[in-house]
């Protein structure tokens, strides 16, 4: 356990030359997300410029018995990057790219630095990261930290299954190089920044030919659009799901008249080519939706960023300082075609459509992050532009619903978005990886120098069952 910093600490750990700000803007800024619902105390922020200096940072914090919360840009909701009391390590400063080697088809990298960086390095030599999120902002190391998912992890599953090694710092303040089955790997992807924080790493790429046609789809039915994506999913090199409403008006209801929809199915679905761009009636063949509204080509880079618009202009409209209670879970595809009309029937209007489904690859992925077992998995996400204020207890009621329709599905959530987890959620989360989740934390960060306001209460074992 470790205990709070006091001003003495701060100082001492100042004067070992390390980049430390106590500025009341820095401190304001690491103490939330963004999510904008829960919120921590940083009573401090370290901005190492090398590994060997935030190695040093830790050293000093676990001899000391204090805590550290690793940052990446904060874009996770749910408490991931805030300390509940501590001092926040900014990453975002370790961000070069160490080398290419094309011929592996590997990259090497700081943690700190983002994909719209890897994007810039790698994509001249005809080749990308395996899976890349829409955010082209976050950093390699929050990203592999609770996953990464893309429109391709049909193909390659998590951004983190791509990581081939890496270096992370302990909590002892060691410096460790890790790669293949090694503990330490298992540690830390998906690990939340708990068991160490990655400093650098190595990331398989893929041959990326240089230009992208996509077919936007629609289903007015769940099925065909489920099935459409499973039965064709290796044809597409991306495939987007998503769920799209149509407003009927207001109707009646046990707490008085609300909005309602009839929900429809869309699906982006893009084929990778070289030379001549793929026809519709071929890359179609087989599919049944119900309109094929629009196609569009482009190239790799824009492809890639097809989201920036959208980022900006929730930037414009003031949308990153609402709340955002961002919900992403990972389904047995089996159960889809039951539960998804039920959770889109339970969301309040409120936040909007264009949730997410995105297909999983089965290949193995990093054991830290909690999957459905048994069978073929998919992403569904809830992913609001932003949440009035005045609005958000309602939806958080609302969120917590449909949170217990998709866990009694089988569902696990996806570490990134706004949970609300204690002990027992955190145990039912892992079920029997849990108490290796426990061990990995004792092996490499045993005085607890790494924790967020969301992780304290990872390891707490529920009163009932300590028994
Ligand atoms: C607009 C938007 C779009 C998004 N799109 C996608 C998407 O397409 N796909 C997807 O998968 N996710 C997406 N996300 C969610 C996002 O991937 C996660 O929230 C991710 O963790 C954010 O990266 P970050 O750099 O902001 O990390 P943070 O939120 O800063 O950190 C996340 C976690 O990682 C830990 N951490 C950070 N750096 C390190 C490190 N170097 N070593 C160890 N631990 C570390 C932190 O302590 C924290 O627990 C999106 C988020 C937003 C806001």
């Amino acid at each position: 356990m470790s205990r709070d910093w006091l001003a003495a600490d701060l100082e001492a750990l100042a004067s070992l030359g390390v980049s430390l700000s106590l500025e009341a803007t820095a401190k304001r800024g690491a103490s939330a997300d963004f999510g904008g619902i829960v919120h921590g105390q940083a009573v401090a922020v370290l901005a190492p410029r090398s590994a060997e200096e935030l190695a040093r940072a830790v050293a000093f914090a676990a001899e000391r018995e204090l805590s550290f919360t690793a940052r990446g840009t904060g874009r996770s909701s749910g408490g991931q990057s805030i300390p509940s009391h501590g001092v926040s390590i900014d990453m975002s400063r370790l961000d070069r790219v160490l080398g290419i080697d094309p011929a592996a088809r590997t990259l090497t990298c700081e943690a700190g630095a983002r994909w719209r960086t890897l994007l810039a390095a790698t994509q001249p030599h005809g080749l990308l990261p395996e899976v890349m999120p829409l955010n082209l902002d976050l950093t390699l190391g929050g990203t592999v930290s609770v996953g990464g998912f893309g429109s391709n992890s049909h193909l390659y599953g998590f951004s983190a299954a791509s990581v081939v090694a890496l270096e992370a710092v302990t909590g002892r303040g060691e410096r460790l190089q890790a790669s293949g089955a090694d503990p330490l790997l298992q540690a830390v992807l998906g690990g939340v920044g708990r068991a160490g924080l990655i400093t650098s790493l190595t990331l398989r790429l893929r041959r990326a030919p240089p230009r992208l046609r996509t077919f936007f789809l629609l289903y007015d039915d769940v099925n065909p659009w489920l099935s459409d994506m499973r039965a064709h999913r290796a044809r597409f090199q991306h495939l987007d799901g998503f769920c799209s409403a149509s407003v009927q008006g207001m109707r009646s209801t046990p707490r008085g008249r609300r909005p309602f929809a009839k929900w429809f199915y869309g699906l982006q679905a893009t084929l990778e080519y070289t030379d001549d761009a793929p026809d519709a009636d071929v890359a179609l063949a087989g599919m049944r939706p119900t309109y094929v509204v629009h196609a569009e080509d482009s190239d790799q880079l824009a492809f890639a960023s097809r989201a920036d618009a959208r980022f900006e202009l929730m930037s414009q409209l003031g949308a990153f300082a609402h709340p955002h209670p961002w919900l992403e879970c990972l389904l047995p595809v089996a159960a889809l075609p039951q539960l998804l009309p039920r959770v889109l029937e339970a969301l309040p209007l409120a936040l909007g459509d264009g949730h997410r489904l995105a297909l999983l690859a089965t290949s193995p992925q990093p054991p830290l992050i909690a999957q459905p077992s048994g069978g073929e998995n998919a992403m569904f996400a809830v992913l609001p532009m932003s949440v009035p204020p005045p609005l958000l207890p309602g939806v958080l009621e609302a969120l917590r619903a449909v949170n217990q329709l998709l866990l009694q599905a089988g569902g696990k959530r996806y570490l990134a978005g706004y949970l609300e987890l204690d002990g027992a959620g955190w145990q039912r989360h892992f079920g029997e990886a849990h108490a290796s989740f426990v061990a990995l934390k004792q092996r490499f960060d045993p005085k607890g120098v790494f924790g967020s306001v969301l992780t304290s209460t990872a390891e707490t074992v529920p009163a009932t069952d300590a028994s």
